[in-house]
């Protein structure tokens, strides 16, 4: 019999595959006293040879899919993994303690990284990070624990796992995933937004109901309903599989809205554009018809690299995607590190409260060079297209004016080298903080625009944890203090003539079209893959009927009263 199972839709579609189990393994370390050290060293030395093997094959791969330059950072890998001092260190721990070849390496590895980690020479003490890296592989073989691997799967693979972190995401081999389902996490949490990025369907925070389930078992996930459903039986094989044809079907037929404007009946015209998370999502961009990039989220470039991305490799990226949108408007924000988004190589501290802490702009304002090198290369990609640079995670005009002033230095530097850039490059912030939200006319004075990103607006006005799936029913953006907060935006922002979009997940919420665009939003910028359905709800849309639907939401006490009344206005404007 099939087992239903239900979770949170968090990227659209419908896949029927085999499941795979992706839970890392526990190494177990033996801390008895041995006889043989003889053994030990050999077993040492045997998990350090298949490590090597195992990253040859690595660099082999990544030499193919991303280049000889990314695939380089494996030798250092290598050059770390033979350093004798290490090994040689461990031997004699095995030979004076008596203790088998893992204790020891566990010991000598915890030495290592805290010499590494102590240095004041930043690069050296980035390859803490990667000795810990490659020692867990080295302890793995050692001790014969499998190592997963998310970027080679079976075919028809669907994922199942308590979470995916950004960067397990972005390692995925998308040849072969079909869909993914966390146990944990909401819709705004970052690989949901990934999933949403790369087009793969996930439903997630589905509670740990997996104990059963094997690797290879049969599998069905409805991403549209948030819906998984375990051994299914041949009828809803059937179903399942029509459900998918019919998702495929009307995601051709909106095709044909690629190159149309969103237009509402009465003339109204607003931005139809896209998030990306890198230079490799801007196929889905121009496929989806977006005018434009609303938000490139720079810190997954940070996050899928060894050390903190140059000058030089963050300019190339930049400039591609620049170059790609042939003049449209490429919105793209500094580095929004912390959170739920860690850096490998910066050792971030850990604290009670993540969201509420070192996060975003505040660690590049204590940190002034990460800042300036991500300036520098933006200014210089601005000579290839049209770039605005944007700030995450604002909450005082000191923020602003000291940003500034890091650009101008910049600006200054590139000048006087008779480096190319734009002049004129705007600088903007997210509104993504009630303190920004309701104090938006003073902001939008010193700001050339604004995006709300309602993901963190929602929760930082509600106090509701955007990740946390037991209290994801009330992470609502309909709930009537976010949509004051947004109309506080809105206003404010054309109290000075500046321009505002959403970037946060609402507004890709096809429910929540009419009422953003009621409020006068100028842009709406989401996953490339809600681009042509936002379109087509604009286009059925009347402006005048809109606002007074505003007017009339703003009036109600509850979400669940706002999303009534939305819905019947929903139900009368939009035929399918
Ligand atoms: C947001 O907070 O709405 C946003 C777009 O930023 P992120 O999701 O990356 O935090
Ligand atoms: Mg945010």
């Amino acid at each position: 019999m099939s087992i239903i199972i239900n979770g949170i839709p968090a990227s659209p579609g419908v896949s029927v595959g085999k499941v795979f189990l992706y839970k890392e393994n526990e190494i177990i370390i033996n801390k008895n006293n041995i006889e043989d050290t003889e053994l030990e060293k050999e077993r040492l030395l045997n998990g350090r040879n298949i490590s090597k093997e195992q990253l040859l094959a690595i660099r082999e791969k990544t030499a193919k899919k991303l280049g000889e330059d990314k695939a380089s950072i494996f030798d250092g890998h290598i050059t770390l993994l033979e350093d004798e001092d290490l090994f040689d260190e461990v031997v004699e721990l095995i030979e004076d303690e008596q203790i088998t070849a893992e204790n020891a390496l566990e010991q000598g590895l915890a030495g290592y990284c805290e010499m590494l980690g102590c240095l004041e020479d930043p690069y050296l003490r980035e390859r803490a990070a990667d000795l810990k890296d490659i020692g867990k592989r080295w302890l793995f073989n050692i001790t014969g624990t499998e190592i997963l691997d998310l970027s080679n799967l079976p075919k028809d693979s669907v994922i199942i796992t308590k979470d995916l972190t950004p960067s397990d995401t972005a390692q995925l081999d998308l040849d072969n995933v079909l869909a993914f389902v966390t146990e944990i996490g909401g819709k705004t949490a970052h690989s949901s937004i990934m999933a949403r990025s790369l087009e793969i369907p996930a439903v997630v925070g589905t509670g740990e109901k997996y104990s059963e389930v094997k690797s290879g078992d049969s599998i069905i996930v409805d991403a549209l309903e948030g819906v998984v459903i375990l051994n299914p039986t041949e009828d809803e094989i059937k179903t399942y599989t029509l459900k998918r044809e019919e998702f495929l079907a009307e995601k051709e037929l909106l095709k044909q809205l690629k190159d149309k404007d969103a237009v509402s009946k009465d003339g109204k015209k607003v931005g139809a554009w896209a998030n990306i998370g890198s230079p490799k999502d801007i196929d889905g961009v121009l496929k989806n018809g977006a005018q434009g990039i609303g938000l490139y989220r720079t810190e997954f470039l940070f996050m899928n690299n060894d050390c903190f991305p140059s000058e030089d490799e963050q300019f190339e990226a930049y400039k591609a995607v620049a170059e790609a949108l042939e003049g449209k408007p490429v919105t793209i924000r500094t580095m929004d590190i912390g959170g739920d988004k860690s850096l490998p190589y910066m050792e971030l501290p850990k604290e009670e409260n993540p969201f509420l802490g070192w996060r975003a702009l505040r660690v590049c304002l204590d940190r002034p060079e990460i800042l300036k090198t991500q300036f520098r290369a933006l200014l210089r990609a601005s000579a290839f297209g049209y770039i605005k640079i944007m700030l995450p995670m604002i909450i005082s005009l000191t923020e602003v004016r000291k940003s500034r002033a890091l650009l101008k230095e910049c600006m200054e530097e590139l000048r006087n080298e008779g480096i190319a850039f734009d002049e004129n490059i705007q600088l903007g912030i997210m509104v993504e903080t009630p303190a920004v939200a309701f104090r938006a006319s003073s902001f939008a004075k010193e700001c050339d625009f604004f995006s709300i990103g309602t993901n963190d607006l929602t929760q930082y006005t509600l106090a509701v944890d955007r990740g946390n799936e037991k209290i994801s029913n009330l992470y609502n953006s309909y709930n009537p203090a976010v949509l004051q907060a947004i109309k506080c935006a809105i206003d404010g922002a054309h109290s000075e003539n500046i321009s505002i979009s959403m970037c946060g997940e609402f507004a890709g919420d096809e429910n929540a079209t009419a009422i953003l665009f009621g409020m006068g939003l100028d842009a709406f910028s989401m996953s490339a893959i809600s681009v042509p359905r936002i379109k087509r709800n604009i286009m059925s849309l009347d402006k005048t009927q809109c606002e007074a639907l505003v007017e009339k939401v703003l009036s109600l006490a509850t979400a669940e009263e706002v999303m009534e009344e939305i819905k019947n206005f929903n139900s009368s404007n939009y035929t399918k």
